[in-house]
């Protein structure tokens, strides 16, 4: 038997580590889930009201209603506001696909938007001679906008509420990545009149599986939410006020979430304490998303942009280290969606960022040394 001198391979370091924050949080969330498996209300039970209080308190925010997924979020967000043929709904042309599924299974028209460089969200003056076009166009009814916070990072709500107002069209926030995030001292959820939020486990807040919530002050809105998400039902659960879909939210996801949310404030320290660590070997050597003042992102992603990007990926795979590519296309060049335009070259800063993003290894478990190694590899890969 040959003893090899060579240095033992350092352990992989995935992207996110589900398994790492489990053994960390394991009593709590095991003695919550035991709660459910006993008492058996596995639809709407006891710990949806629960975790709906708790995570509009966290939010500041009136009303809170547990959903199935951040997408079934959107669709009843914007059934809510009766969209559907003829409308036409604006987004950034970065995000994740389902911002633009939802409005296009609704029959609505998306319209695409460019985001700024840096911030890598919605450009509110793009998004205003859009908005102008469209009317003057006068083929589609402008509606909606939905402003995705990419990455964990609010968009610039103070520019965008005023466009939402000057042209009568609804806001609606696409908080998926961002629960958690604050715009000054205003918590994401209280940053547009309507706020989706997902928990798919890679989330800021995950749960062990699909969940989502709508976030709004609105009492009339926050009972459409809940209407539409269990068929339609009215409070009695007798009446039928409108076609729903089946779009709760699970108590044993419900459970599991209550359990991470006293976790919560914690992990978003330490994203940050991470983000601020990569900062540090990155500032003045690679282009990353950047984090304007007064803007905490809750940290989705940590994103960096470079040339020759798959190299680079493939470079850290070789080494062990876990990256993502968010996304290898914006939406207006995915093939379903090349029909609603504005077509290739139109949108020049999604479509450069799809080119060079890549996303680091970003957990509230990641120590010191981990982040060292991922940064020294990246700093490695990248050519000057
Ligand atoms: C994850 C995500 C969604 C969809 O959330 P699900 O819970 O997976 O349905 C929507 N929009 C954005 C920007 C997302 O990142």
């Amino acid at each position: 038997m040959s003893h090899a001198k060579a240095k033992p391979a350092p352990a992989p370091i995935p992207a996110v580590d589900l398994q790492a924050q489990y053994r960390r949080l394991k009593p709590a969330i095991d003695r919550r889930i035991q709660r459910v498996l006993e008492h058996g209300r596995f639809v709407l039970g006891p710990e949806v009201a629960e975790f709906e209080e708790a995570l509009a308190r966290y939010a500041g925010a009136r009303h809170c209603v547990g959903v199935s997924s951040g997408t079934d979020a959107l669709m009843i967000a914007m059934m809510a506001e009766r969209i559907g043929r003829g409308d036409a709904v604006f987004m950034p042309a970065y995000s994740f696909r389902a911002t633009a599924e939802v409005p296009v299974r609704l029959g609505a028209t998306p319209v695409f938007v460019d985001i700024e460089p840096g911030t890598l969200n919605i450009d509110a003056g793009d998004l205003e001679r859009r908005i102008e076009l469209v009317k003057r166009e006068g083929r589609l009814n402008p509606r909606a906008i939905v402003a995705v916070d990419l990455f964990g990072l609010p968009a610039a709500y103070e520019a965008l509420a005023p466009v939402a107002e000057r042209s009568g069209l609804s806001l609606l926030a696409d908080a998926a990545q961002s629960f958690g995030a604050r715009l000054g001292n205003r918590q994401v959820g209280s940053l547009a009149p309507t706020t989706a939020v997902s928990f798919y486990p890679s989330k800021p807040l995950g749960g062990y599986g699909d969940g989502g919530a709508l976030l709004t002050d609105d009492a009339e809105r926050a009972a459409k939410f809940r209407a539409l998400r269990q068929h339609g039902a009215g409070p009695d659960r007798i009446e039928v006020l409108a076609i729903g879909i089946n779009g709760r939210l699970d108590t044993l996801q419900a459970a599991v979430l209550l359990a991470k949310l006293e976790a919560f404030g914690d992990e978003l320290r330490q994203r940050q304490r991470v983000a601020d660590a990569y900062d540090r070997h990155f500032t003045g050597r690679i282009e990353t998303q950047s984090r304007p003042k007064g803007r905490a992102s809750a940290l989705a992603q940590y994103a960096i942009l470079i040339e020759d990007r798959d190299r680079v990926k493939a470079t850290l795979a070789a080494d062990g280290i876990g990256s993502a590519i968010y996304y290898h296309r914006p939406l207006h060049l995915e093939p379903p969606l090349l029909r609603f335009g504005p077509g290739p070259g139109a949108l020049p800063v999604a479509e450069a960022t799809a080119k060079r993003n890549l996303c680091l290894p970003m957990h509230a478990d990641l120590d010191d040394s981990q982040i060292d190694r991922v940064a020294e590899a990246v700093l490695a890969a990248v050519k000057p």
